[in-house]
């Protein structure tokens, strides 16, 4: 899922759906209403809710992941309607950071410098640490070197591309020598490239343009701008963005130290993730669903400024770079605060830094080729997803197998769930005297099967933390295990030493056992909860 609204994938009228999948569904032999109810989501205002795509693949997948740490949580509180008796920690939605394929993003330079300074054999190894640690022995000279040269092939690139660009547009003359003379090799340069839909905040930094002038004009420590960007055709606001920033860049007569790059594209990406000195990511917190340009500098060397959104959230504390705002869930419009964060940071330690402490810069420079290299690499997030892929691939296996035996037996399981649910109770929950961190205690719950057999339900409970508010959050689900019977009733146990610390309590639930990995937990489960018992 990459969108973070459940608005954001397609909808279809309900007729629309029926007219193109009636066929489909009768060769299938599928009821089509049935079909139809697995992509609306109930709403109180809405008779016939429209089918969302979204909805339907959520629905219909054995796993799902957001694309970062912090996607994953926004998804898991999004759809958590399709799994209403969890608490959204429990929402079996996973996280899987996006990573950059390191050997095509890498400088060239870069790259060859490894080649000399790591075991050769760094490009299969990515993925540890430890393949990063030479990194500490490598010249703070050669590294400042390294970061200069390429900082100079892209403002050749950048002069060379707005020279052609106002030759391509007839020009005058003078224009077009300008174009040949914007930016200063030598100068501390900030880029951000977007896709400048306004979620994105790309007038961010020039909320008080003065300020902005001021910072970029400098004499003893200037600062210039690259942003690239590309509206989508039919986004009017994104398009306005990029008409604003281009004006403002006049207006303040500092059209030579910002530079708009239009058409972002694979080429001007990788010039610029590879010459940027600073980073710079806008998105509100909880909307960029990872974000890949952020850690594309940052395994090039250049310091990250930025929103804890996306992959930043999880990267802040590795990349040696900066953050604006903090990791309040969800904040309020905070664009001014955030605006002047950037503002204060820049003038107070970033720009002085740059010219002034270029070793305490450089050291920020191999934490982020450190920290970032490895944890953002695709070669991690590919074996995570391999993981995945290889658990679904089991489950599948499990099922079919046999002549379908399995998938049979659950089939059964399910609708003998469906008929005695109404039924099942929790009789009693042995409540032990004191819930302590490291002390094992034994958890006993009876219940009522109501003619179910005791393979036919989970019991669970989900120990945790109490919060404020009284409620269980750092959540861990216990299976329970059949021990005694007597007519309907079972009694459940199981031991538990807990780990944590704090004010502990447990809360007990009944679950068809309909799946076996609690990530492949289908919507609409039956679920049977007894009440939260606090301790301590
Ligand atoms: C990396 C890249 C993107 C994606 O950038 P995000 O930071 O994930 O929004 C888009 N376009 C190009 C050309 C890229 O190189």
């Amino acid at each position: 899922m990459h969108t973070s609204t459940v608005a954001g994938g397609d909808e279809f009228e309900p007729d629309l759906v029926r007219a193109h999948f009636e066929q489909y569904c009768r060769d299938e032999g599928v009821e089509l209403e049935h079909f139809l109810r697995l992509g609306q989501m109930e709403r109180p205002d809405s008779s016939s809710p429209r089918f969302s795509m979204s909805t339907f693949a959520m629905r219909t997948s054995s796993h799902r992941n957001g694309v970062s740490r912090l996607h994953g949580m926004v998804c898991r509180s999004m759809w958590a309607g399709l799994w209403p008796y969890l608490p959204y920690q429990e929402v079996p939605i996973r996280s899987i950071t996006n990573g950059v394929h390191l050997t095509t993003w890498l400088n060239r330079d870069l790259a060859r410098l490894y080649d000399d300074s790591l075991e050769p054999d760094w490009r299969e190894h990515s993925v540890e640490a430890a393949t990063w640690e030479p990194i500490n022995g490598i010249p703070d000279g050669e590294l400042i070197e390294l970061r200069d040269r390429a900082r100079r092939h892209l403002v050749e690139f950048v002069r060379a591309r707005q020279r052609s660009a106002a030759q391509r547009r007839l020009a005058p003359a003078r224009e077009i020598r300008d174009a040949g003379e914007v930016l200063d090799p030598k100068c501390l340069t900030i880029g951000y490239a977007r896709r400048f839909a306004t979620y994105k905040r790309g007038l961010l930094p020039f909320r008080d343009p003065e300020r902005m002038r001021r910072i970029l004009t400098n004499t003893e420590m200037p600062v210039q701008m690259v942003v690239a960007g590309k509206a989508h055709p039919r986004d009017q606001a994104g398009k306005e963005l990029i008409r604003q920033i281009v004006a403002i860049s006049r207006r303040l007569d500092v059209q030579n130290r910002i530079v708009f790059l239009e058409d972002y594209d694979l080429e001007v990406s990788q010039n610029m993730v590879q010459g940027i000195d600073l980073w710079l990511t806008l998105s509100r917190r909880g909307s960029d669903a990872c974000g890949t340009s952020g850690i594309k500098a940052g395994i090039n060397g250049a310091l990250n400024l930025g929103v804890l959104d996306g992959w930043f959230d999880e990267g802040f504390e590795l990349s040696g770079g900066w953050a604006i705002g903090d990791r309040e869930p969800y904040p309020e419009d905070d664009d001014e605060a955030h605006s002047n964060s950037i503002y204060t940071l820049l003038e107070t330690e970033i720009v002085p830094m740059f010219y002034r402490d270029r070793v305490e810069w450089i050291r920020r420079v191999r934490q982020t080729l450190k920290g970032v290299s490895p944890r953002f690499s695709i070669a991690r997030a590919l074996r995570e997803y391999s993981s995945v892929y290889e658990r679904a691939n089991n489950s599948f296996s499990e099922l079919m197998s046999d002549g379908c035996r399995t998938l049979r037996a659950r089939v059964q399981r399910m609708m003998r769930c469906a008929q005695a649910w109404d039924r099942v109770r929790l009789l009693k929950v042995a409540t032990p005297s004191d819930v302590m961190v490291g002390h094992s205690v034994k958890l006993r719950v009876t219940v009522d099967l109501a003619g179910l057999g005791p393979d036919d339900v989970r019991v669970e409970a989900l120990l945790g933390r109490v919060s404020l508010t009284g409620e269980l959050e750092e959540t861990t689900a216990l299976r329970l295990m059949p021990v005694e019977q007597a007519d309907s009733a079972y009694a459940f146990e199981t031991e538990v030493a807990p780990t944590q610390t704090g004010r502990l309590g447990y809360a007990c639930r009944m679950v068809a056992n309909i799946f076996s990995d609690p990530f492949e937990q289908p919507s609409g489960t039956p679920v049977k909860w007894g009440d939260a018992i606090p301790q301590g």
